[in-house]
Parts: structure tokens; C-alpha cells; sequence
């Protein structure tokens, strides 16, 4: 055994034939190899045995040395979810006689696991036929939480980077991204599809009056409103820009577009929100730009987005607090 030990030690290690490997030197190395956090390790093809492993491996994964008998072991003792496709892969690999790398979770004794990175080498004899598998296994737990937290990061940010930060309704970037996709929806199943561009009606003088913290607010009180309003599962309110939001309305048409501006119109009402300077009356109100289209081949989502917010500025000069959805 240990004649047979030390020449896998030494085939671990890739030494050059030329090496001189007496007993002393193989001690070094055999020192080394078990000192090493990467756990070695040499599985006999011809037998499917462990013909060496680490003594590392107690300490890492809690099952004794001795505990490593056949390929079995090793598959049973990793993770439910990783077993198939590891064992899957470093089979086919090995069989092509390419070496490999899988990465999976090795279960310990208590039920918990390790994140492993194993790294095998196909040893073959001078015939080309495989003799053994040699490897390192490399305990990767660290890494692996630390892209873990990365990937959850990551997330977050997509999240937040669609989300304005002042209202925490959807931003103009998040209406630019869904804005396409539901048209061509709309277009490829024939159903209406509609918009309301919504502008606060003399939010500069409510700033000049109020402040901008409690400017800030009535944009915060108002999202929550249209928010409200919009209240089917596909339908988006977004702040499209300083006190402008746009309400996205996948499968509604002209009436219930309607029915969903006249909804945000009084749930801002039922706010109660007081303007003192505002031209239309005592509380907060907004001008509303409406459309519906159920888009042709030949239609352009910008040009119908222009059409609808002309409304708004129809609505806006024909006296504010008020719906336009019809063209002057
Ligand atoms: P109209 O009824 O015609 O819409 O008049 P308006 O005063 O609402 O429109 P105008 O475009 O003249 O002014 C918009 C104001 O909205 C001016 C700007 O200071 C304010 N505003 C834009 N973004 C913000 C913001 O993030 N916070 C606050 N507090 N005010 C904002
Ligand atoms: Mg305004
Ligand atoms: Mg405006």
C-alpha cells in the first residue's frame, strides 16, 4: 500500500520522471500533500476503488479516512440536487480520458454541506488505456457565498435600478423596457392596448408655496394613488419625470382606460392633498392624456405616445383637473 501511496503522491504532483524521488523526497511530498488544504485524492479505474485519500478529508467533510471505499461513497455523499450531474459529467469525462473540474456540494455526517471544487486528472498507461483517477478537492464554501451575496447583489441593484427612488412606483427606464414588449403583445394578439400620461396641475406654484420637501411628498402621495389605480397584474405606473407619470394598460380598452383615470382621479381626491395656489380648486388634481390602440403592423409605439401626451396638453389648456382621450 504504501509503495502503491506514494507513487500516486508523486503523480499528484506531477513530478518529472527525471526527479529524484527517494524515500526522503517522497516524505517531503507526502508531508506536503497532507498538510495541504486541497485534499488529494486517487481512484483505481480498473476496480472503481479509492486506492488514497487525504487525511484532510476527516476535518473537512467529517468522515474518516478509511470511510472512502469505492466511487459510491463519493456519490452518496454528495448533495441530492448536484449528485446526477456531477457523477454524470465526471463519468463521461473520464471515459473520453479528458481531465476535468465539478463543482458541487459534498454532504457531511450532521446533513450539512460543503461546497467542493474537484479537479481530476486522468492518469493513463503508456498504451493510452486509463489507469486511475487522480484529484484535489478544494473547499470552495467561501467563494461560493461570496458570488452567492454577488448574484444577490446583483438582484437588488436590477431591482432598484427600475424603480424611481423618490416615489418607488416604476422609473422611465422600466416604462422604456415594457413599454416595446407590450406592444408587440398587443400587436401579436389583437387586444387594445392603452396609455395615460398624468401631469400634476400647478405643481410649481404647490413648490413655491409648500417647498420642495413637501413637493416632494405630493409626488410621493400621488404615485401611491395612480399606483392604486392601476391595479391589474400587467398594468405599470410609472414617473415618467418630474411631476409626470404614465400609466401602461396592457388588454384594456377606451372605456376601462377611462374607468382607470377616473379611479386615480378620486383616490388622489380621497387624499385630500391641499394646494392653496393651485388654479382648480383647494386640493392637489391632475390632467390626464388618454389612448388606446390596438397596434398595426404600420404603427409606431413613439408616434402613438406623442398622440396621447398632445392629450394631456389638450386636457392642461382646456382648463386642467379633467381627461382628454379624443383628439382636438
Ligand atoms: P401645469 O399645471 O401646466 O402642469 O403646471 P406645473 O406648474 O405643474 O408645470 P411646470 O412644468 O411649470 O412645473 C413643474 C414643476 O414640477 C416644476 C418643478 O420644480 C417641479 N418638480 C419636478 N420634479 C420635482 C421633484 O422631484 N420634486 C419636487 N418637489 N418638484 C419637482
Ligand atoms: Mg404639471
Ligand atoms: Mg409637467
Amino acid at each position: 500500500m504504501r509503495g502503491r501511496r506514494m507513487a500516486v503522491l508523486n503523480s499528484c504532483l506531477m513530478i518529472s520522471p527525471h526527479l529524484d524521488t527517494s524515500p526522503a523526497d517522497s516524505g517531503v511530498y507526502r508531508t506536503l500533500l497532507e498538510s495541504t488544504r486541497a485534499i488529494p485524492w486517487r481512484i483505481d479505474w480498473a476496480t472503481m476503488q479509492f486506492t488514497y485519500i487525504g487525511p484532510q478529508i476527516e476535518a473537512l467533510l467529517g468522515w474518516s479516512q478509511s470511510s472512502w471505499l469505492s466511487v459510491n461513497d463519493w456519490a452518496e455523499r454528495i448533495h441530492e440536487e448536484d449528485r446526477q450531474r456531477t457523477v454524470d459529467f465526471c463519468v463521461s469525462q473520464s471515459q473520453q480520458g479528458v481531465d476535468h473540474e465539478a463543482d458541487y456540494r459534498a454532504l457531511t455526517p450532521d446533513g450539512d454541506y460543503v461546497w467542493i471544487r474537484d479537479v481530476v486528472h486522468v492518469v493513463r498507461r503508456e498504451d493510452g488505456s486509463v489507469e486511475a483517477l487522480v484529484g484535489f478537492m478544494f473547499d470552495i464554501t467561501e467563494r461560493k457565498q461570496a458570488e452567492d451575496k454577488i448574484l444577490q447583489l446583483q438582484r437588488e441593484l436590477e431591482v432598484l435600478s427600475y424603480r424611481d427612488s423618490l416615489t418607488g412606483v416604476a422609473n422611465r427606464r422600466m416604462f422604456d423596457t415594457l413599454y416595446p414588449v407590450e406592444w408587440a403583445k398587443a400587436q401579436a394578439s389583437r387586444e387594445p392596448l392603452s396609455l395615460l400620461v398624468i401631469d400634476i396641475d400647478y405643481f410649481k406654484q404647490y413648490n413655491d408655496h409648500y417647498g420642495h420637501v413637501q413637493g416632494d411628498e405630493c409626488l410621493r402621495r400621488v404615485a401611491e394613488a395612480l399606483d392604486t389605480g392601476a391595479s391589474r397584474a400587467r398594468d405599470l405606473c410609472a414617473r415618467f419625470g418630474g411631476e409626470e407619470f404614465i400609466l401602461l394598460l396592457p388588454a384594456t380598452d377606451e372605456n376601462a382606460a377611462r374607468n382607470v383615470a377616473e379611479r386615480c382621479r378620486k383616490l388622489l381626491a380621497h387624499k385630500e392633498l391641499p394646494h392653496a395656489r393651485s388654479g382648480v380648486g383647494r386640493l392637489v388634481t391632475v390632467s390626464v392624456g388618454a389612448g388606446t390602440i390596438v397596434p398595426g403592423a404600420k404603427d409606431d409605439p413613439n408616434i402613438f405616445l406623442d398622440r396621447v401626451d398632445r392629450r394631456l396638453y389638450q386636457a392642461k389648456s382646456a382648463g386642467r383637473d379633467q381627461i382628454c382621450d379624443v383628439e382636438a
